[in-house]
């Protein structure tokens, strides 16, 4: 079954009045200059992945050099009018894929972070979660002068370096059980917690009875964390609208697939 082609009037009008769920992804922060890497004009890059982080302390030590040189450019990003649009549209639930903070600080409610948070850290051991920022001060000063020798290493702007020889990096241990600590977000290889998934879930299967729709947002639903929920909705007949520049892998499940930018959709949208 094809969806109807163009449909942008449609979708607003499907949308409106109605209770939603709302899944979001990377389209929805490159408003906030927050690189897509998935996205058309996408650099190659490939991310750590959670076999090799926990693979030992040089992977470990790999990227939080890396990450503790980047640090400091990712706190530019702002919430832009598509985050705004959304925290104002009353959704019974915002599922975001993306890490970056930016629902949170536009003062979204009932918000899940699918993939977790960069700006908090996770413990492998005890799983007590702390505040990235305060482990950026424990990594300068375990490591004296790194950054500054380090001045020169190119950064890209989602806050990623390119860095090679990390072998001097000194990684703290949890303060709490000596265990591992891991950025708290959900890295290539490794699942979204149960009960997140489980909520996320809920909303969507709620959305029947209650004559309900899902929205998607800016994201090529690549990966099936994203792509399970358009699945969940549709089987159940519960209308599907997908807001992404660029084909995506639940298009053949949309009532409504719009070609659009995130922020000038969802601003119509809300109001
Ligand atoms: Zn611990």
């Amino acid at each position: 079954m094809a969806p109807p082609s163009g449909g942008y009037v449609e979708a607003l009008t499907l949308l409106r009045d109605r209770p939603l769920v709302v899944l979001t992804g990377a389209g929805l922060s490159t408003d906030s200059g927050i690189p897509d890497y998935r996205g058309p004009s996408a650099p190659a890059r490939t991310p750590m992945t959670y076999q090799e982080f926990v693979s030992g302390p040089a992977a470990q030590q790999r990227y939080w050099a890396r990450s503790h040189l980047g640090w400091g450019r990712m706190g530019g990003a702002e919430p832009n009018d598509g985050h705004r649009a959304v925290a104002r549209l009353g959704a019974d639930l915002v599922i975001t894929q993306n890490v970056d903070g930016l629902h949170e600080r536009a003062g979204t409610p009932r918000l899940v972070a699918l993939h977790g948070r960069i700006a908090e850290v996770v413990c492998l051991g005890c799983r007590e979660t702390s505040d990235r920022a305060a482990l950026q001060e424990r990594l300068a000063e375990l490591n004296p002068g790194y950054a500054e020798r380090h001045a020169a290493a190119p950064v890209r702007p989602d806050g990623d370096v390119e860095l090679e020889d990390t072998a001097e990096f000194v990684v703290p241990d949890c303060a709490g059980c000596g265990g591992v600590l891991k950025p708290d977000v959900v890295f290539f290889g490794e699942n979204v917690p149960a009960e997140r998934v489980a909520r996320c879930y809920a909303a969507v299967e709620a959305l029947t009875e209650r004559d309900g729709a899902l929205l998607v947002a800016g994201s090529s639903l690549t990966v099936m964390s994203g792509l399970r929920f358009v699945r969940r909705a549709a089987r159940a007949g519960t209308p599907v609208v997908i807001v992404n520049r660029g084909s995506t892998r639940g298009d053949e499940l949309a009532s409504y697939r719009v070609h659009a930018g995130c922020s000038e959709f969802l601003t119509a949208l809300a109001g």
